[in-house]
């Protein structure tokens, strides 16, 4: 065994397999897998190991093509042929309109993918699954390249191909403990004696939080028991002439794929049970539970009649394994957060299906610093301190229980709620709020018209844009109030704050006290990391001179990591979390000024506090540090409050208000308004795919400053010229607004993709953002778009069609 490697993966399942040889493809070589017993022995053998394309982004998407395709490859790879079933097609189905309306939304999504799935009707459901009924069925979406896998042969393929490039495998040798040195190397500590590495990867399935364990972290990951059962064979199967197509159906919640001459059914069951809670046998190895169909009745008379050949068939195996779940059900593939060197591939429920894709872009990550998809959804770092054990299973269950049901736009499930509140929530349910979810925060979303007020759950325009219209409206022309919490800020003191800072961001950031500016950093290949105001402070009673740096609610640990990695080992700064200390109020509207004014002693006039200000004061007698900026467009200001006294500055300003037509609004008006203001989300908007110069951002890029990260590689790029261009665009349809992910289309091409949309109220206007071709990125371009499965037409318009030279805000 090696003493020394440049990486250590832990477990010998499709994730660690995947990632091993993915390393090697990167350029690293000298790495070793260490697996406790012998490879695919967790969950990894006993898989159904359907292998599909469908995802709801396009980086799952993306990662799944790429797991095709690395299968396809290995399956024909003469010298170690492996058994996949590809091209046999699979159906999700669907027995509502809305149901068909997101597979119309995702055919759109993944056409921009090189991938085509097609929207098909009940009849032509059953003429592609001759055994299946029409019964409560109205559709379905087909995907042609579904299939399944033998997952130990898929694993060893792998770990062959990863041997051949130079790779190890260590059988049977269980990790025992992990050791950081002080240069962030690691000791992986075996059984067998020490491996001393650069970069640790936990691939250790539902041992993850074990090998979590090892180095103080836990991961918000739990298991569920899950089962399928193997049937005699059909005669139909056998007489139809060919294999039959995948099945996933969200109305009985079973899906089904041919083996051999029958079927194996799996089953997503409400009665569902988590694994694992309170540790694992350590000879749990190779092993299942105990079977338990009785659980599943409930599913299994819906998939007896929608397959009623079930109903005459035998069974002869029954299959009940662990299989993991995260928070949010999308797996967890990234830098650990809080570690350095450390990464992790874990949290698979569709492991075989994406293993392939996962170990591509965590290979990426780990050798580039960065993957050829923005790989925010799958990010470790996408939750925050909230993410417990107990909330972790509740989520996982919820998500078990809606295995192929897809959050719909604006959806938040309602288990483990409220997870973070602030003094102001019961406060703002009590006036009629409804919250949606930002990284477990509860955030007003909008504040309902009448207690049994309820939105629809489609992709359509509903009852609420009258409501968020009139949130807009009393904005536009009164004054509002909207708590956003979560909001992410951190206190960066020190004498070199602003030298560091300025190495951060592309831009030139504001060092003068009292004054606010934004910026964007970069990531080395000269993407959009993140977006970041920074409000210079002066020193006073609530501390030092101090930055502020704020930036989107689940940023937290992201930019917390990318930042102290760049605090160079002389430079004197500190960088301190207040996110959990302080919520903000919004004050927008040509009216807040003087409902500021009514209850802050200070000067709020536009001379005394222009548009870009920061000062701390005092609303009432809450304590408050204030920011003349705004994401509605209108005259505004971020009052941030600690949350020890966040009641007492909102019956502050609710009294004051009341002189000047005061409301509450929410999330929803929020993101409408900004819209119209050409403002962008991090993460929908601003992602690492794209320069800022794409991203049209060109103002707060400096190429003339010093250096700062990304740099060269932003010089480089003015000189070859962009590869997309991000344009405001006027959507011709007023039933619903264009969503993440949607394609546009020329002569049959893709030639763009949309990162959001809504309706701007204020302009009258269906408005989105997407990323075009640069020949169509001019002002009056006309493009098409792929509009929930209907060809609509587009045009580029100018960016911020509400005041478009910005004079509301800085009145
Ligand atoms: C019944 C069932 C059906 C499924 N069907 C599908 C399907 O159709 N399609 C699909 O894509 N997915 C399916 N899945 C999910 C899929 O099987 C998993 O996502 C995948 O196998 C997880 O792989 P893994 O490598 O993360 O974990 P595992 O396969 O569990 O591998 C983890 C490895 O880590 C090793 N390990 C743990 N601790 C240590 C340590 N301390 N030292 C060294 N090694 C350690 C373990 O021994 C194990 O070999 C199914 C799962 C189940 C249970």
């Amino acid at each position: 065994m090696k003493s020394r490697t440049k990486a250590v993966v832990i477990g010998g399942g499709i994730a660690g397999c995947s990632t091993l040889y993915h390393l090697t493809q990167e350029g690293w070589t000298d790495v070793v897998l260490v697996e406790r017993n012998e490879l695919t022995s967790g969950t990894t053998w006993h898989s159904a190991a359907q292998v599909t394309n469908f995802g709801m982004n396009q980086t799952m998407v993306g990662l799944k093509t790429h797991s095709i395709n690395l299968y396809k490859e290995l399956a024909g790879d003469p010298e170690y042929p492996i058994n996949y079933h590809h091209g046999d097609g699979g159906i999700r189905l669907a027995n509502t309109e809305a149901q068909l309306q997101g597979y119309r939304h995702f055919t759109s999504m993944a056409r921009g993918m090189d991938v085509e799935f097609e929207v098909i009707d009940a009849e032509e459901c059953a003429r592609r699954h001759p055994l299946i009924s029409t019964d409560n069925l109205i559709g379905g979406l087909w995907d042609p390249m579904d299939g399944d896998i033998d997952p130990a042969q898929l694993c060893q393929a792998l770990a062959r191909r990863a041997r051949k490039a130079g790779a190890e495998v260590y059988r049977n040798t269980p990790v025992t403990g992990l050791t950081q040195h002080k240069d962030d190397t690691w000791t992986v500590h075996t059984e067998h004696g020490d491996i001393d590495c650069d970069v640790v990867v936990n691939a250790g399935g539902y041992r993850v939080n074990e090998v979590g364990a090892m180095m103080g972290v836990h991961h918000p990951v739990a298991s569920m028991e899950h089962q399928y059962f193997l049937t005699e064979e059909i005669p139909a199967i056998k007489e139809a002439g060919h294999r039959m197509p995948l099945l996933r159906c969200p109305i009985s919640d079973y899906y089904c794929r041919q083996e051999k001459n029958g079927l194996l059914v799996g089953f997503y069951e409400q009665d569902c049970k988590t694994w694992g809670m309170d540790g694992i046998d350590p000879n749990f190895v190779n092993a299942l539970c105990p079977d338990d169909l009785d659980r599943v009745t409930d599913v299994l008379e819906g998939a007896f009649e929608r397959m009623p050949a079930l109903m005459e068939t035998g069974i002869h195996t029954v299959v009940n394994g662990p299989i993991t779940y995260t928070i949010d059900g999308a797996p967890l593939v990234g830098p650990i957060p809080g570690k350095r060197n450390a990464f992790c591939i874990i949290g698979l429920r569709a492991g075989l299906g994406e293993g392939g894709g996962h170990g591509w872009l965590l290979a990426q990550q780990i050798v580039h610093g960065e993957a050829c998809y923005d790989t925010w959804c799958i990010d470790p770092r996408r939750f925050t301190g909230h993410t417990n054990v107990e909330l972790t299973a509740l989520k996982a269950i919820e998500d078990y229980q809606n295995e192929f049901r897809f959050h719909f736009p604006h959806e938040h499930r309602p288990a483990g709620r409220p997870a973070k509140t602030t003094p102001l929530t019961p406060i703002l349910a009590a006036e009629g709020a409804e919250f949606t979810v930002v990284n477990g925060w509860e955030r007003v979303d909008y504040i309902k018209p009448a207690p049994d007020f309820h939105h629809t759950r489609d992709f359509h325009f509903d009852a609420t844009f009258d409501v968020v219209a009139a949130e807009v409206r009393n904005v536009q022309e009164n004054v509002g109030l909207c708590e956003v919490n979560g909001f992410n800020r951190f206190e960066i003191t020190g004498a070199d704050r602003h030298q560091f800072l300025d190495r951060m961001f592309c831009g030139n950031v504001t060092k003068r006290e009292g004054r606010v500016g934004l910026g964007y950093l970069l990531n080395d290949h000269g993407m959009v990391k993140g977006e970041a105001t920074i409000a210079n402070l002066p020193a006073s009673d609530r501390g030092p001179e101090r930055a502020w740096y704020g930036s989107a609610a689940a940023s937290e640990y992201h930019d917390m990591d990318w930042l102290t990695a760049h605090i160079a080992a002389d430079e004197d700064v500190q960088i301190k979390s207040l996110t959990n200390d302080q919520t903000i109020l919004v004050l927008a509207g040509p009216k807040s000024r003087d409902v500021l004014q009514a209850v802050s002693r200070a000067d709020w006039s536009k001379e005394a506090f222009p548009w870009l200000s920061v000062r701390e004061c005092f609303i009432g007698f809450a304590p408050a540090t204030v920011m003349g900026v705004s994401f509605s467009g209108e005259l505004a200001y971020e009052i941030h409050i600690p949350n020890a006294s966040l009641y007492a500055a909102y019956l502050a300003l609710r009294e004051a208000g009341k002189a000047h037509g005061l409301q509450l609004f929410g999330a929803r008006a929020v993101d409408a308004m900004r819209m119209e203001k050409g403002f962008m989300h991090w993460k929908a908007d601003l992602i690492t795919e794209f320069t800022p110069l794409e991203t049209g951002l060109d103002r707060f890029v400096k190429l003339d400053k010093g250096d700062f990260i990304g740099k060269a590689a932003l010089v480089a790029q003015s000189a070859a010229g962009l590869r997309k261009k991000l344009v405001t665009l006027k959507i011709n349809a007023t039933h619903a607004p264009a969503y993440g992910g949607a394609s546009l289309m020329q002569d049959d091409k893709v030639v763009g993709t949309i990162t959001s949309g809504d309706w701007g109220h204020r302009v009258g206007m269906n408005l989105a953002y997407a990323f075009v071709d640069p020949a169509l990125s001019e002002v009056g371009s006309e493009i098409q778009l792929d509009h929930l499965g209907e060809l609509v037409s587009v045009q580029v318009i100018a960016p911020s069609p509400y005041d478009p030279t910005f004079a509301l805000m800085r009145s």
